[in-house]
């Protein structure tokens, strides 16, 4: 054994790959596992690493201040194609998945508030997709962002005022009006990104209250549609540069065609929940696992801004006669910074990954990445504050904005509880209340 070895290696002692490769029957570049992103990927994610950085970064404290939605930044990116219906399509085509994580991360690492503003539409594509036919699609989607010299946006509409985390409570009715083959939908939604501002709304109403969740649809409310306004712009704690505002919906109709699926669709699955068979969703808990890892990486673009800045501010800084990162107190927070950055982009490349190569969630893995991203970006831009001192506490210096944005994370697109409820469901198989 000992010759053997001594025999692949060269008269330096290195070791002689090939030869190695070559007894064991492995094909040059036959690789069954790799964490090194492809050509491609890479140049899509340093191409929006430079909008980030050149378009997004430089007005991010002035969209934050004025608390308004940022249309000149939203009309660049749609100018360079990162917003568009087009390039939301070619970063989906990736076959691995990971393009548009990829993205995400960049663009929220420039900054959450814009980001948020420029990628809200795409939780309304994401809706049209997830239940829409093809014509609907091919309808609706292009109308949802318009094009570079008439910039649009769209809200999904599904929270309401009093029901959130409990779907269940949605009070938002349609009603189908046959005689006029028209939906007529009555109700109000909360919280809703884009809301009233968006020409394109998605809204989810019951049709049926006694069958709960189960009696829901989507239904596309189009651009211009009478009783579909704008309620209270919500004043927030982060990502201000993103539109959130109530939805009122009175009297709202809307042609047969645009609820998502279609009626005969709708019928079978209301006849099925009816006699009790499809208790459990499990399309639609797919698709939500679907989407976690993109919000994910929204949340690890933040969580690396804050440890970036907070490493080159802790090298930079002096006190007690050295730079603060010599203290072990520092530099070991910014070692765990790292270190849980990279285990949550980790967890959302593997969901991303998963649900682009058709893998069964089993274990809720798409809730685990947005859980753990969503916690690491709170927990690292609050550490990035400590390490600032009082500079992180100002708002001349970009941590304190980075963590107010990041506190969203473990809120929006199901909170952190109701992730965990997720997870604990699928490991257990147990019902946890
Ligand atoms: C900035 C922003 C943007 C948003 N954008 C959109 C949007 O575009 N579209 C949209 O539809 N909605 C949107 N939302 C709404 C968001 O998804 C909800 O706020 C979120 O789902 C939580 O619902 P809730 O606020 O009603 O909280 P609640 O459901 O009332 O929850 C309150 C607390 O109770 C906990 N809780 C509830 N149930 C359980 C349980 N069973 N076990 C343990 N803990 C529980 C929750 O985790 C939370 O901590 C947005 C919200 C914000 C703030």
């Amino acid at each position: 054994m000992a010759t053997e070895q001594a025999e692949k290696q060269g008269a330096n002692g290195e070791v002689d790959e090939a030869q190695i490769q070559e007894q064991l029957g492995i094909e040059a570049g036959d690789t069954t596992f790799s964490l090194e992103l492809s050509q491609d990927q890479q140049d899509i994610r340093d191409w929006a690493h430079g909008f980030a950085e050149q378009t997004v970064r430089p007005a991010a404290h002035e969209w934050d201040e004025k608390e308004e939605f940022p249309w000149p930044v939203v009309q660049e990116a749609a100018k360079i194609g990162m917003y568009g219906f087009e390039s939301v399509a070619q970063f989906w085509a990736d076959p691995s998945g990971l393009t548009f994580p990829i993205v995400n991360e960049e663009l929220f690492w420039g900054d959450a508030g814009i980001g948020m503003a420029i990628f809200g539409t795409t939780l309304a594509v994401a809706g049209i997709f997830g239940s829409g036919t093809p014509e609907q699609m091919v309808e609706w989607v292009p109308q949802c962002f318009g094009d570079e010299n008439d910039v649009k946006v769209a809200a999904f509409c599904a929270s309401e005022p009093d029901a959130g985390s409990d779907v269940s409570g949605y009070r938002t009715t349609a009603k189908y009006d046959e005689a006029n083959d028209e939906w007529v939908i009555n109700g109000q939604k909360a919280w809703a990104t884009n809301g009233g501002i968006a020409n394109v709304h998605v809204v989810i109403a019951s049709v049926d209250r006694e069958l709960g969740s189960r009696g829901h649809a989507g239904f596309v409310i189009p651009p211009g549609t009478k009783g579909c306004e704008q309620g209270a712009k919500v004043k927030k704690h982060g990502i201000r540069a993103s539109h959130t505002a109530d939805v009122h919906l009175d009297d709202v109709r809307i042609p047969g065609s645009c609820l998502l699926g279609g009626k005969e669709k709708l019928d079978e699955r209301l006849a099925k929940a009816k006699e009790g068979k499809s208790a459990k969703s499990q399309a639609a808990m797919r698709t939500f696992e679907l989407s976690r890892p993109t919000v994910a990486a929204q949340a690890v673009g933040i969580a690396r801004a804050a440890y970036e800045y907070a490493l080159d501010y802790a090298k930079e800084r002096e006190a007690f006669g050295k730079k603060i990162i010599e203290n072990q107190a520092i530099a070991f927070t910014l070692a765990d910074m790292k270190l849980e950055i990279d285990a949550a982009r980790l967890l959302t490349h593997r969901a991303a990954w998963m649900g682009k190569t058709g893998k069964d969630f089993d274990n809720a893995e798409g809730s685990m990445s947005k859980l753990k991203a969503g916690e690491v970006a709170v927990w690292t831009t609050e550490r990035a504050i400590q390490i600032l001192g009082g500079n992180g506490y100002s708002r001349e210096f970009p941590v304190e904005r980075m963590h107010r944005d990041a506190k969203i994370w473990t809120i929006f697109e199901g909170t952190s509880e109701i992730q965990r409820l997720v997870i604990s469901r699928a490991i257990s198989g147990v019902h946890i209340q």
